[in-house]
């Protein structure tokens, strides 16, 4: 295992993507990340920071160039196909959580599971969203709808739900950004103990300059550049 532990898990080379009515482009010379990294990727609003992760994760897909993440080319795959991929490899954080408030605490950590027929809902995956509840201080909340918890604790279950699938990968998209200073620091040491502790890699957007030291790799969007010829 060692020995594949630096391959990239996110690698971009001589991508072109603009969104179906033009306007936006977003060109890639080359971006490697490899695993196990942390890295975060910067870039003023609009710079297309949503947008490279919809390119990673598969849910855009580019006019040009080569996409791999976690060892599939994700530019070939049909919309099924990375559909499939997105739900089985990566876990996702959102800023705005995007949790369901008809099921509870548990239910929204094994949320992926209703997704997907090829992601089994076993006793040892029960097990495995009970332990990362417990990990991020949730044991006593699974009963409770969304509604009922805090911003810091819907946050925790947003990262027990990126989580519960086991993904090489996480994606999150300024996952702190409704969260008070102090509740922000609480949820990013939980998501990056987590990350660590199963070798996950992490790409997180975030606008928040003084996290930056935290981070193994800066991805500054404005400065991915285009294609070389
Ligand atoms: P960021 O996340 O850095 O704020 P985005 O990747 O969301 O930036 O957006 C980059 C640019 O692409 C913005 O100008 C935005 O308006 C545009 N954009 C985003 N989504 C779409 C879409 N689905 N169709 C057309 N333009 C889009
Ligand atoms: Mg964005």
């Amino acid at each position: 295992m060692l020995g594949y532990s630096r391959q990239p898990v996110i690698s971009l080379r001589g991508v072109c993507f603009e969104y179906a009515h033009g306007g936006f482009s977003l060109n890639v010379g080359e971006l490697t990340v490899a695993s196990g990294t942390r890295a975060a990727a910067i870039g003023p609003s609009g710079s297309g920071k949503t947008t490279l992760l919809n390119l990673i994760s598969g849910i855009e897909r580019p006019g040009s160039g080569e996409v791999s993440t976690a060892g599939v080319r994700v530019d070939r795959l049909s919309s099924a196909g990375r559909r499939s991929f997105r739900i089985t490899t990566i876990g996702f954080v959102f800023q705005e959580f995007l949790l369901l408030e008809y099921l509870d605490v548990l239910d929204n950590i094994l949320y992926p599971y209703r997704l997907h027929p090829e992601l089994r809902l076993d006793a040892s995956v029960r097990s495995r969203a009970r332990q990362l509840a417990s990990d991020l201080g949730l044991a006593e909340l699974l009963a409770r709808r969304p509604s009922e918890l805090s911003q810091g604790e819907r946050q925790r279950v947003a990262i027990a739900r990126a989580l519960v699938t086991a993904p090489s990968l996480i994606l999150a998209d300024e996952p702190t950004g409704n969260l008070d200073p102090a509740t922000k620091q609480q949820a990013l040491d939980l998501l990056f103990e987590q990350c660590e502790a199963r070798s996950t890699t992490l790409l997180m957007v975030t606008h928040d300059h003084g996290l930056l030291d935290q981070f193994a790799q800066i991805v500054d969007v404005e400065a991915l550049g285009p294609a070389e010829a």
